[in-house]
């Protein structure tokens, strides 16, 4: 049999002290044998009339309960009739809580979210410990669910709606303090006095009876009128569609279920919330947000390499070579999370410039509430700078992020190694320059890797851990472990031309580019890229990141890969043009003080002179040209082991460059879409040319039914 998670003892004076603590598991989780005990034990407590209050707290320091168990909601595709169980079931357990014949108290440390807080609203008060990690929250709409254990209804009794449904509908958490101000929580106290608290609570709640008074608070309607619902409602509608683009279902029915149950009593309101929640669950956004999240949860423990004998070396000092924009924001995140580092560049007014962007983004945190000024002021302490190599020789690892000239690169790492300790770690930033290829120029080409960052460094989480032919496993194991400690998404890669991003990214920018020339316009083919989910449509992209550097990287890319790519005219027009996008204020749109991008009739003199047609294209035909020469790509990916799951490609395009979330990555929409149909598509463009055209993988799984994922 296996172990109880929950176990009831008899404190003094009569109290019942419900301790949750799942065996064998860092985190108190909901599911579906969690409930059965409860619900057990529920009924027992409602029996146990001597009694004179109940404790809920956690066996585990720092964790409380993590929420409802996503595995037994996230599966292939969850059959309605057991969503509606498990929901009912829950509701049922935790509505009995809210009947004893006594007080209770949720003693809450650690994170209390999404089911946890359900559970712990439906107890007359919640205490609250000032442990750093406590934490609570509703965020089931961020893996695309709604609160459906009650959430929508209680939240909004408690601390009133207009706060419940921003914190519903964005998913967001709150601290201890923040939970006493808005009533979510009765009182924050010290961890150690925090079980001492909750008895006096009882026994003021037993003498005062305000426990009666709370319930019945919690089973009433709101009692808006009906003004103030309809705007309440109407501003929150506008908020979440335009965060959402209409892409998110969850947050608008969250929404919906707040609405349709303020008014009424908490059982009828229960009732809207089950019947909005239902149709969430069962559909493609809550499944592939949810398998985000376990894609998410994978690589977290993914230890980068297959040979779990092989440890990754703690790693105590860096040094990063370069102290221009990518330079700087590694230091940065370097310093910002523990780690000192040594910043070098050959220039000192780079170097000071490079100081300055690192005390900005720190300053930034500070001034949103992020962090505090004295956390900045210990980062920055862990900062120091030089501009000679020498300085760099007790360093373990050394993040190279100078120019993009290979000539450059090769030299500093031959003038470093006779300074670095034999064991130290060289890795390069390099976004187009092969790995394999510079380690040959090293002595020790075992101990050389690429460490992709993204730009900003200070808000883009992946990194792509580039293995040459001769890294060893311990170098990647170290670089993998170091990423995580400074908070980045590390993915492991093997080195090819553009590696894992910029590779399947590039087919997808060409085509833009050749659309372009075909006849269509730059709008067009941006508005069909943000509808399909993409944060900003592959024009804008182009201007953002520069319309010289998209050019420089797209050549190496498309010279690797020149049997099928495109060859585009425009972009070569346009930087020799002095256009470069953003950053000189005109690419392919143009960038007045403050605009953020203007249709430029200089631009179409230059497009009429690269055009090859005057074709017009359904927006459908966009969509299809944009994201089927990515996904071809990516399978070639998977086929040639550039990665070691499919899951690294979808993720990687998630966090690289903002592939939608709900879609769960080129992969999963595609298996979305279904091989076979997929290849129908492919077939109407199969003239384009190869990267048009299925590859065996693709060809092999269609034929046997299966899917990237199901292979
Ligand atoms: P940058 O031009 O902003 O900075 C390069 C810095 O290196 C300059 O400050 C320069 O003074 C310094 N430098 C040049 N030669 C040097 C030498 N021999 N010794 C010491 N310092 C030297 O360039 P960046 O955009 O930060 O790019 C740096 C690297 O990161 C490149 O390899 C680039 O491909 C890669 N990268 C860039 C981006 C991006 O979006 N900018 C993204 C990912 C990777």
């Amino acid at each position: 049999m296996s172990q109880a998670a929950l176990r009831l003892e008899i404190l003094d004076g009569n109290v019942g002290l419900l301790i949750f603590d799942q065996p064998g598991s860092r985190a108190n989780t909901l599911g579906q044998a969690v409930l059965a005990e409860l619900s057990a034990l529920v009924a027992e407590l409602g029996k146990r009339t001597e009694l004179t209050g109940l404790i809920l707290r956690s066996g585990k320091p720092g964790m409380f309960i993590a929420g409802a168990d996503l595995r037994e909601l996230g599966g292939a595709r969850p059959e309605p009739e057991q969503s509606r169980q498990l929901l009912q079931g829950g509701l049922a357990t935790f509505g009995a809580f809210e009947q004893l014949p006594y007080p209770t108290v949720a003693a809450i440390e650690g994170a209390c979210m999404g089911g946890g807080l359900e559970l712990a609203m439906c107890f007359d008060f919640r205490l609250v410990s000032t442990h750093p990690k406590t934490e609570l929250g509703l965020p089931e709409t961020k893996v695309g669910l709604i609160p459906g254990w009650g959430g929508t209804q209680r939240l909004p009794r408690l601390i009133g709606p207009a706060l419940a449904t921003e914190m519903i509908c964005a998913g967001e958490t709150v601290k201890p303090a923040r939970a006493v101000q808005i009533g979510l929580a009765f009182d924050a106290v010290p961890s150690e006095r925090l079980q001492a608290e909750a008895l006096r609570l009882l026994a003021w709640a037993r003498e005062s009876g305000a426990w009666h008074e709370v319930r019945q608070k919690k089973q009433q309607p709101v009692g808006l009128s009906e003004e103030q619902a309809s705007f309440l409602f109407a501003v929150a509608r506008a908020q979440v569609l335009a965060k959402t683009r209409g892409q998110f279902p969850a947050p608008l029915a969250a929404l919906e279920a707040i609405a349709g149950g303020v008014n009424l009593p908490l059982a009828e309101g229960l009732k809207i919330e089950s019947e909005k929640f239902l149709p969430v669950v069962a559909g493609p956004a809550a499944r592939n947000l949810i398998a985000v999240f376990f894609m998410n949860q994978r690589l977290q423990k993914d230890p980068g390499v297959s040979n779990s004998a092989v440890q990754p070396r703690p790693i105590k000092l860096v040094g990063v070579l370069g102290a221009g924009i990518m330079g700087a924001g590694i230091a940065g995140a370097y310093i910002r999370r523990g780690i000192p580092a040594l910043l070098l560049d050959s220039n000192p007014v780079a170097l000071e410039k490079g100081v300055g962007a690192i005390a900005k983004v720190l300053q930034s945190r500070v001034d949103i509430g992020r962090s505090t000024a004295a956390e900045m002021v210990a980062a920055l302490a862990r900062l120091s700078t030089t501009t000679t190599l020498q300085a760099m020789a007790d360093r373990e690892v050394v993040v190279e992020a100078v120019v993009e000239n290979e000539a450059v690169k090769v030299k500093v790492y031959q003038q470093l190694q006779e300074i670095l300790s034999p064991d130290a770690i060289l890795a390069s930033n390099t976004s187009t320059i092969s790995i394999t290829r510079m380690a040959r120029s090293v002595r020790r080409p075992e101990q050389f890797a690429g460490m992709h960052f993204f730009n900003p460094v200070d808000r883009m989480q992946l990194v792509e851990v580039i293995r040459g032919e001769q890294t060893s496993d311990a170098t990647v194991a170290t670089l993998v472990a170091l990423a995580k400690q400074i908070g980045k998404t590390p993915i492991v890669v093997r080195d090819c031309p553009g590696f894992l991003v910029n590779r399947i990214l590039f087919p997808y920018i060409n085509e833009s580019l050749t659309l372009l020339e075909e006849g269509a316009a730059p709008r067009d083919l941006d508005r069909v890229a943000t509808g399909f989910g993409m944060p900003m449509g592959p024009i804008t992209l182009n201007d953002l990141v520069g319309l010289d550097t998209s050019l420089y990287a797209g050549q190496v890319i498309n010279d690797a890969f020149s049997e099928r790519t495109t060859r585009s005219k425009i972009l070569q027009e346009l930087v020799a043009a002095g256009r470069l996008g953003q950053k000189s204020g005109a690419g392919f749109y143009s960038y007045g003080k403050g605009s953020r991008g203007q249709d430029d009739p200089a631009f179409e003199v230059i497009l009429a002179r690269c055009r090859t047609g005057e074709r017009a294209f359904t927006a459908d035909e966009i969509e299809e040209r944009l994201f089927l020469p990515m996904l071809t790509e990516a399978s070639r990916i998977l086929m040639e082991g550039i990665v070691r799951d499919p899951s690294d490609v979808d993720m990687g395009l998630i966090l690289g460059i903002g592939f939608p979330t709900f879609r769960g990555g080129i992969l999963r929409w595609a298996d979305a879409i279904g091989l076979p149909r997929v290849l129908q598509k492919l077939q109407k463009y199969e003239a384009l040319g190869l990267r048009f055209q299925p590859t065996e993988q693709m060809r092999q799984l269609a034929a046997a039914g299966k899917g990237f994922y199901s292979a």
